[in-house]
């Protein structure tokens, strides 16, 4: 359902690879109109992009053939509201270890690919946003990148019990090394349209 006196919202959301479906979902629920974007030409009319989870290498090489790359660039500097989840924080950082592509270079931090290690690569915990209030959520990692290092004009909005930073904010850009789309809980795309909607009014 719709908030009241909210303006209407498209988010594009990445649908090369990887989780797509999931953010779709979670917006459907929340009644935000979504829509998938495969080509630069679909970028058109969309109020916000998520970026999912997925192989960052695969979606590297798919933006760049596709011509998104220098399109999502070129949005993201004039100020549409981006989130990468996982995946797509890696693709969205300044510099990426483990990976050889070169990333989008919106949210200036470093990560670290894949280094949870190999007999954890997957792990969930519960993890206090408090943007989002004292109440935790349950944060899902699947192969996640590590953030090692972020600029100081990078918002930290939560970090783990060993004080790793796992949710960034700079500017319009956002970045998550987990996985909101894969719980019931939907604070965090809360949290994103509310940029969204901002940045549209
Ligand atoms: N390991 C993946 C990568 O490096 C990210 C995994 C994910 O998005 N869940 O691209």
């Amino acid at each position: 359902m719709f908030m009241s006196g909210i303006k209407n919202i498209t988010i594009g959301i990445l649908a090369l690879q990887g989780d797509f479906f999931e953010h779709a979902q979670v917006l459907r629920n929340l009644g935000v109109k979504n829509k998938y974007i495969k080509t630069a030409d679909d970028l058109k009319n969309i109020n916000g992009l998520i970026i999912p989870g997925g192989e960052s290498t695969v979606m590297a090489r798919l933006l760049k053939l596709t011509g998104l790359d220098k399109k999502i660039v070129f949005l993201a500097k004039r100020g549409l509201p981006i989130w990468g989840t996982c995946a797509g924080l890696i693709l969205l950082s300044n510099r990426v270890r483990g990976g050889n592509f070169r990333p989008l270079r919106l949210l200036p931090i470093s990560v670290n690919r894949n280094s949870y290690g190999r007999q954890i690569n997957s792990f969930s915990e519960p993890l206090v946003v408090p943007v989002l209030g004292q109440k935790s959520m349950y944060a899902v990692y699947i192969r996640a990148p590590q953030i090692t290092n972020t600029n100081k004009n990078v918002i930290v909005l939560a970090r783990r019990l060993n004080k790793q930073a796992v949710a960034v904010q700079y500017q319009n850009i956002l970045g998550t090394a987990f996985h909101p789309e894969l719980t019931a809980d939907s604070r965090f795309h809360g949290y994103f349209l509310a940029l969204v909607r901002k940045n549209a009014s």
